[in-house]
């Protein structure tokens, strides 16, 4: 039977990971439902592929890291999930008086990080001019400039997980990194996306090596064409491959988690996932409460939707 020949209590549109503990929560409670994905695929920005034909890596090309998907969702669903948990967010190693040191910065500015930098450089003019910097980069961005240098996260998620590659490029000692650009919003790549992608790429590749001994262009595996086995994801690819709206890693901007008093009055929304159709509920990143790889905004919706029977 084809599925537009079946009638449904639910239909959820979009198999990433919220869709699907959308899915799971409203089947598990007796509930029809029919999961539409537009990709060949399922997972949304969670899942890994394998990037580079010539190496068996498996790479979570979007998601780095699961934000906080709730013990309570795991448990409900009864699915088989772990995580492995780095010990560190941020830390620079420093060597400093003599001695082996670093530098802890904490997502945003606190005491921790705050000390961190007066004990580096003994007073708090750094730390200032750190943030200070920071903003001016935010500001570049928002006036249309390819940051120079490009603010970068890095991730090297083969130190926490080596099984994301075959035991044979174990044992060669290959590692893979993933340098996640920030300040580069969509605007930035649509007068000329192909350049603006080499551009952010090389500016990339020069905000890394400032801080490293050899450029890192000198350790990347080759590709069997010659090029290096670097992949490139601008927003508008992001839009394209994915359809995250302007590249959002959140879809949209995120709300404030907690409704203010005057939405909750009377029967106004409760768990964040209503629309203005009753019989249409936001199940993704960019639900209130939702963004991250959570599971949080699938949940809530599901939890919607059989509040309304
Ligand atoms: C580069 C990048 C890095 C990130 N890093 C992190 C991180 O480190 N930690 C973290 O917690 N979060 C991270 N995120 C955010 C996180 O990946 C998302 O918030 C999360 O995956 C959203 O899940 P979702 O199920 O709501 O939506 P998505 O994962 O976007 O899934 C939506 C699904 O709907 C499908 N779809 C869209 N339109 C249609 C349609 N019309 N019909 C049918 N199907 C459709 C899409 O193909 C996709 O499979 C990152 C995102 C990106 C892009």
């Amino acid at each position: 039977m084809k599925p537009t020949e079946r009638q449904y209590d639910a239909i959820v549109v979009g198999g990433g990971h919220n869709g699907l503990v959308a899915a799971a929560y409203l089947a598990k409670a007796g509930k029809t439902v029919l999961l539409l994905e537009a990709q060949g695929e399922l997972g949304g920005a969670t899942t890994s592929v394998q990037a580079f034909p010539d190496y068996e890596a498996r790479l979570s090309r979007y998601s780095y890291l699961v934000s906080l998907l709730p013990d309570a969702i795991v448990a409900d669903l009864g699915i088989s999930f772990k995580t492995l948990d780095r010990s560190i967010a941020s830390y620079t190693p420093a060597h400093h008086d003599g001695r082996d040191d670093g530098l802890l910065v904490a997502t945003a500015w606190d005491d921790a990080t705050a000390d961190s930098f007066r004990r580096l450089t003994g007073s708090d003019r750094e730390g200032e001019a750190w943030r200070r910097f920071y903003g001016e980069i935010a500001e570049l961005a928002r006036a249309g400039q390819m940051p120079q240098p490009l603010p970068l996260e890095l991730y090297c998620h083969t130190l926490t997980d080596p099984t994301i590659l075959t035991p044979e490029l174990i044992d060669k000692g290959f590692h893979t990194l993933t340098l996640f650009g920030l300040h580069t919003p969509a605007s930035l790549f649509d007068a000329d996306p192909k350049q603006s992608r080499a551009l952010a790429s090389e500016r990339a590749l020069a905000s890394l090596n400032q801080f490293l001994l050899d450029p890192i262009e000198s350790v990347l595996a080759p590709c069997s064409d010659g090029t290096p086995a670097i992949e490139v994801k601008s927003p508008l690819d992001l839009e394209n491959d994915i359809f995250l709206p302007r590249g959002n890693i959140f879809h949209r901007d995120l709300e404030f988690p907690v409704l203010d008093d005057h939405e909750q009055a009377g029967d106004r929304p409760r768990w964040g996932a209503e629309t203005d159709d009753p019989h249409i509920f936001l199940a993704g990143a960019g639900a209130r409460r939702g963004g991250g790889v959570s599971g949080i905004a699938g949940h809530n919706a599901a939890m919607a939707v059989l509040a309304g029977g």
